[in-house]
């Protein structure tokens, strides 16, 4: 791994570590002191990207708060149309409108309540894309699927369905999430985070080519202060896409510390 040049021309070729919270059906008003005691909390020379995705009702206030800071807004989900009647919906325009620089498209949650297909998930990351807004697309297996042994077949054809047919490290990101780690606690083996998230860099150099190495690939499911040490440092994991824990300042504070401490330098390509 090449040393980490914090100039602007080196960015735009770096993966540079992202820890994103999702934050999912939580907060309300009162929840910008936690956003503040986040943003408080958050080293100015800290070496990884931060970013808090709260519900739609708090994207304009959070990002308000947040401009200037280490703390970026993103959201967590989009219509794939830009406007229109659709009632309830909000498009990836508005979530940009509103100061959201990213959005999570595909979380498990949303193919599981939702009923969305990978066709659906390609076409919210398409309007991202068309919106200005990176799209964090998810993707994961099932309990069941695992001990199956198909965790590698569906993540291939999650991918091969989900994804926008341009990419680059600055439009997409990919979040493996297996479903059955998503809040319960439990989480995969190290070597096994690696097996996938390797499948994953040889899916999108394979079908992105160069750019393929610059798209960050998160791992998301139960990390917390005490396991993100071992799991940031898994090869390929270039950061993390943080449920629960990322809704307490403190908790999330002590993931991106952890992170911090992996001395892992964004990864120069
Ligand atoms: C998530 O829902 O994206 C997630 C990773 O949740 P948790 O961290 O709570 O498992």
């Amino acid at each position: 791994m090449r040393s980490y040049a914090n100039s602007k021309k080196g960015r735009s070729r770096m993966r540079r570590p992202l820890l994103a919270g999702n934050w999912k059906m939580n907060g309300l008003m009162r929840s910008i002191g936690e956003l503040d005691r986040l943003i408080k909390g958050l080293d100015s020379n800290c070496s990884l990207d931060v970013m808090i995705c709260p519900p739609a009702t708090l994207l304009a206030a959070f990002a308000k708060v947040a401009a200037g800071t280490g703390v970026s807004i993103g959201a967590q989900d989009c219509h794939p149309k830009p406007g229109g009647a659709y009632t309830g919906d909000i498009s990836a325009e508005m979530l940009r409108d509103a100061g959201a620089q990213a959005v999570i498209v595909g979380h498990s949650e949303r193919r599981i309540h939702h009923g969305e297909q990978n066709a659906d998930v390609q076409a919210k990351a398409l309007a991202a894309q068309r919106a200005g807004l990176f799209a964090i697309v998810c993707v994961g297996e099932t309990q069941e699927q695992r001990e199956r042994g198909q965790t590698g077949e569906v993540i291939a054809t999650q991918l091969l369905g989900s994804l926008p047919h341009e990419a680059s490290g600055t439009s997409l990101v990919v979040a493996y999430e297996p479903v059955w780690a998503i809040g319960s606690g439990l989480t995969p083996r190290p070597d096994d985070v690696a097996e996938v998230h390797r499948a994953v860099r040889a899916h999108l150099t394979e079908r992105f080519g160069q750019e393929g190495d610059k798209i960050r690939i998160l791992y998301g499911g139960s990390v917390k202060p005490e396991n993100a040490r071992d799991l940031l440092s898994v090869a390929d994991v270039d950061g993390a896409l943080v449920g629960g824990a990322s809704l307490k300042a403190e908790e999330f504070l002590g993931i991106i510390a952890a992170g911090v401490q992996t001395g892992r330098s964004p990864v120069d390509l």
